[in-house]
């Protein structure tokens, strides 16, 4: 039946019509906050802002925990942690050092905060002097069977430290795989893997290399990451991570990616997590700023359509702020 019979204003009347007939929710409980470690003393009680990114900090061990603190107490799921080390070398050892930056967070909020899921990115960039996520060959491109090792080594160093969940997000061939077989090896065979699958070479990360530190000092990542061009080859993707042995699976980054976020779902039956990146974050800050937008409003949207594409999770920097709004 059509109009008249049919009116679908009928529906969207009142706030408790509306509320009635609502599909998606969105909660903290599903988002991830990801947080940047410093090895170095950072500015005033261990914080360090980042000019492309309002709101988001370099913390200090000791400011980490803090942040932690506060992140549990507003009901967010996970932090997701980012190193910054004060030393870099060739191969990116920092990366899977005991007593490396990273370690040491995990150790320090698990104590502090048990009940907060702690996941890890693992990859290499942040600990290479030349900035590539993997080790290179003599021509300067990243060699990817080489490089399969450190990142296993390095995500057991995470789940020795007490990561609830790794996450690699260098996109080698085969890194599932890998990881999967050491974790299991060195008696971590209930540490799950979020892997970052549908990773594409994206402008929308400029901000967070600078929080990083992590831009390659040549060239750039199109050569491992997937083109924005490419769908059937991001459902691929994802589907060799399911067959490698991954428990959940990445789309990054979101907003302009929200048809792959529905078919990656689709296409593996595994949980999904969305990466709403620097990027977009930085573009509604800014725009926020100018007055040109309403904060509030536009990042509920933002999170409600990730979660109405498909998404399970979602990393946001916008966290905080959406737990406080979703009180
Ligand atoms: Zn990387």
């Amino acid at each position: 039946m059509a109009f008249p019979q049919t009116r679908m204003r009928r529906l969207r009347a009142s706030a408790g019509l509306r509320g009635l007939v609502r599909e998606t929710d969105v909660r903290a409980g599903q988002f991830v906050l990801p947080l940047f470690v410093t090895e170095a003393e950072g500015g005033a009680g261990g914080r360090e802002a980042i000019a492309t990114m309002p709101g988001v900090e370099r913390l200090s061990l000791a400011a980490v925990v803090a942040e932690a603190q506060e992140v549990a107490a507003l009901g967010i799921a996970a932090v997701m942690l980012f190193g910054l080390p004060a030393e870099k070398d060739e191969h990116g050892s920092g990366a899977w050092d005991p007593e490396g930056v990273v370690q040491l967070a995990i150790q320090a909020i698990k104590r502090a905060v048990p009940e907060l899921l702690v996941i890890t990115d693992v990859c290499l960039c942040e600990y290479t002097d030349h900035g590539h996520c993997g080790v290179l060959r003599e021509d300067a491109t990243v060699d990817n069977d080489a490089t399969l090792e450190l990142l296993a080594r390095t995500a057991v160093s995470h789940a020795r430290a007490g990561a609830d969940l790794v996450a690699p997000s260098d996109m080698m061939d085969g890194r599932v795989r890998a990881i999967r077989e050491e974790l299991d090896g060195e008696g971590f065979s209930d540490t799950p893997i979020l892997a970052y699958s549908a990773k594409f070479a994206s402008a929308f990360y400029g901000p967070f290399r600078e929080a990083a530190d992590s831009a390659p000092a040549f060239g750039d990542r199109r050569g491992y990451q997937l083109d924005p061009a490419n769908g059937r080859e991001a459902v691929r993707e994802a589907l060799l991570d399911v067959q490698e042995g991954a428990d959940m699976v990445m789309v990054k980054p979101a907003l302009a990616y929200g048809d792959l976020i529905r078919e990656v779902k689709r296409a593996t039956r595994l949980p999904v997590a969305a990466y709403n990146v620097s990027g977009e974050y930085a573009m509604v800050k800014a725009a926020a700023a100018a007055g040109y937008l309403d904060e509030r409003a536009t990042v509920l949207e933002i999170l409600t359509s990730l979660r109405r594409a498909g998404a399970d999770t979602i990393i946001t920097y916008h966290a905080k702020d959406a737990a406080r709004w979703l009180r």
